[in-house]
């Protein structure tokens, strides 16, 4: 029965722990003081980046110094560029070598750390290439052959690479799992050992993730060496800015109809609509177009070039609605996206910071609409709770403030 299903997750959240941040983090203020090399701090403020956030200036100092680090903030805090910035630092770019390897759960994760660490390295000379499966492998091998200081990829198509030798890894001075907590889980878990047993024994480790729960901060003592945490705590990580509705329907053939209802609401910026299932995101998309509304839509099913050309049309804006999985929920940064559906709620309380965290990433506000079926108030009552703010029954005037 899907409501105990989603009882049991939650039950599992709850053993979800805030650790304290270690005793010897110090904060940074300003890129200024991180001692980084001059065209990456040219690279930074050609970025737009004038302060670094909270948890770049307590993250990126200790990830040069060379520790091991366990560094959890909520989505949207500028995780991607804490690592990007640190490797950056790190790399020898008179060799080239890969001497950094980031391992990410999605292939758009992983296209989107390249980006940001080739924009940031942009007057270094930096190589940074994305190692992705769905892609054609003869290209991935001459990019790898040509040599690559920075790798990001997801996990499968890496340990392919590094089989065949095409990555060596001889160099490589640092790991870093992005969104950790869903890379250590059991589906990747076996994956990423396969690639760690072929990295230096010296290898520097990083974790990284809005979510950590107890059972993987207990299995760090396996590949890390005495980590230094940083955790940047919930209280600085509300979902401020972020007006959360819920419109309750009482049966699911409703959130059609409410979601028709809501079409021009969603048009009027941009607007991911999340279902819970890659055939729920089918069947909707379809219904939606057979109404005659334009819609866009991606799941992990589709192949990997229609993926990211749906990616591609919807960052330029040229899209407008997206109805997707949790493939997309996690750390994909769309800036212009401000209103999030959750056709279907989500079924655990991570999942929803990971979703309406797209919506106000730094300082950016946003609005989320929640449908609720009778039997999920009870859902979005505990994640109300859970995350000390207000969901109110959605307004006739919603439009208005978005
Ligand atoms: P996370 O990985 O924690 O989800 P990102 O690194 O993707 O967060 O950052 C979220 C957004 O904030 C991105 O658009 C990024 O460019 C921007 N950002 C990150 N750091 C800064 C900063 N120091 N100043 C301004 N914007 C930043």
């Amino acid at each position: 029965m899907a409501s105990q299903g989603t009882r049991r997750v939650m039950q599992e959240d709850l053993r979800a722990v805030e650790f304290e941040t270690s005793e010897d983090v110090d904060v940074t203020p300003t890129f200024d003081n991180m001692n980084l090399r001059e065209e990456l701090l040219r690279g930074i403020y050609a970025y737009g980046f004038e302060k670094p956030s909270a948890i770049q200036q307590r993250a990126i100092k200790p990830i040069v110094k060379g520790r091991d680090v366990i560094a959890q903030a909520q989505s949207g805090t500028g995780k991607t560029a804490t690592f990007s910035i640190a490797i950056l630092q790190s790399l020898d770019t008179q060799m080239r070598e890969t001497q950094a390897l980031v391992l990410s759960p999605t292939r758009e994760l992983a296209n989107q750390i390249q980006k940001v660490v080739l924009a940031l390295g942009d007057y270094m000379n930096v190589q940074c290439h994305s190692c992705i499966g769905g892609t054609n492998i003869g290209e991935d091998i001459r990019k790898l052959d040509y040599g690559q200081h920075v790798v990001s990829g997801t996990p499968g198509r890496v340990f392919d690479m590094i089989k065949r030798r095409n990555l060596r890894t001889r160099s490589i001075k640092m790991l870093v799992l992005d969104e950790a907590d869903e890379m250590l889980n059991k589906g990747f878990k076996e994956q990423i050992y396969d690639v760690y047993r072929y990295l230096p024994p010296a290898t520097q480790v990083c974790l990284i993730s809005a979510t950590l729960p107890h059972e993987i901060l207990e299995m760090t003592n396996k590949f890390m060496t005495d980590p230094i945490r940083i955790l940047v705590k919930r209280d600085e990580l509300t979902l401020e800015g972020i007006k959360q509705f819920f419109v309750a329907v009482e049966r699911e053939e409703w959130k059609f109809d409410t979601l028709c209802d809501l079409y021009d609401t969603l048009t009027i910026t941009q607007a991911v609509i999340f279902c819970n299932t890659k055939r729920k995101v089918d069947w909707l998309t379809e219904k939606m177009r057979e109404a005659n509304f334009t819609v866009s839509s991606m799941h992990g099913d589709m192949p990997q070039k229609e993926r990211e050309a749906i990616m591609k049309v919807f960052r330029a804006g040229d899209s407008r609605v997206l109805i997707t999985t949790d493939v997309w929920a996690r750390g994909i940064d769309v800036q212009q996206v401000s209103l999030v559906i959750n056709y279907d709620l989500p079924n655990n309380r991570e999942l929803y910071i990971h979703r309406i965290g797209r919506s106000g990433r730094f300082g950016r506000k946003g609005v989320a609409i929640n449908f609720v079926k009778n039997d999920d108030i009870r859902i979005l009552r505990d994640i109300e709770q859970y995350y000390s703010t207000q969901i109110d029954e959605m307004p006739m005037n919603v439009a208005d403030l978005i």
